[in-house]
């Protein structure tokens, strides 16, 4: 079921999954803005941090919270909502909502219900990375966060060792080190990656090449901020 998509104005009973800025406040777009103006309500992962965003933005809207921890109850009230006719935004702390944020359980709850979902496209760490990398982007697999023990992210690489297409992974900087070097210790390093940090941010840093020539470098460079690590198929060559 099609859920009022070409229009600037919500459709009532319509969820609609907004994508916001990953760091760079103009990247928000103009349906965004005016659906996060106009819907009913506005489901967000924390509420000071999208009160904050809509101060900014000049907006004003009810918000109610919808995160992981409560995500299962809270979907219940919203799908409610929804049913009773009103419309509703659903966005994360940045980016777009369900791609390593909370979301997936109430968009699955509405599609179970027949209630539609439309898309309000925006920033997505993964693809802004991947666009830039250089890296094969005919086909790649998003994996997320890694499992933060050791032994579990490195089965992993071991695994996807001679994977086809790129792999995008996130990292927070408390771990980027570790994860850098386990790829070193897995993939050899001579492997060739792509790593983001703070896209679309003041010190947004892209440094690309053999992950043991990106160690080096990245070594010699900050790391507080956000990353996203993309490596390449092992056949890939510059
Ligand atoms: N929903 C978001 C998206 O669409 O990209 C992702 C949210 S996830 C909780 C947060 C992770 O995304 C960060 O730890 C980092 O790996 C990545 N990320 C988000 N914004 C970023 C940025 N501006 N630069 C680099 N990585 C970013």
């Amino acid at each position: 079921m099609a859920g009022g998509n070409s229009s600037l104005t919500p459709a009532p009973g319509c969820l609609y999954v907004v994508a916001t800025p990953i760091g760079n406040l103009s990247d928000i777009s103009e349906r965004a803005r005016s659906i996060l103006e106009k819907v009913d309500l506005i489901a967000c992962e924390d509420t000071r941090t999208t009160g904050a965003l809509l101060l900014k933005l000049g907006l004003k809207n009810k918000l109610v919270s919808h995160h992981e921890r409560n995500e299962k109850e809270s979907s219940a009230g919203i799908v409610a909502r929804l049913l009773g006719g009103e419309s509703v935004g659903l966005v994360s702390d940045a980016g777009t909502p369900c791609i390593s944020d909370p979301g997936f359980r109430l968009v699955r709850e509405c599609r179970r219900q027949g209630i539609p979902v439309s898309p309000i496209p925006g920033p997505t760490a993964a693809t802004a990375l991947l666009s830039v990398s250089g890296l094969p982007s005919n086909g790649f697999l998003f994996v997320g966060f890694l499992p933060p023990k050791k032994s579990a992210r490195q089965r992993f690489l071991q695994e996807k060792k001679a994977f086809e297409y790129s792999i995008i992974l996130y990292e927070s900087c408390h771990r980027i080190e570790k994860m850098l070097d386990d790829i070193l210790t897995i993939l050899g390093s001579s492997r060739q990656v792509c790593v983001g940090r703070e896209l679309t941010k003041k010190f947004e840093t892209i440094i690309t090449g053999p992950i043991g020539e990106v160690v080096d470098r990245l070594s010699r460079s900050s790391k507080k901020g956000e990353f996203v690590v993309i490596i390449a198929p092992e056949t890939y060559e510059l």
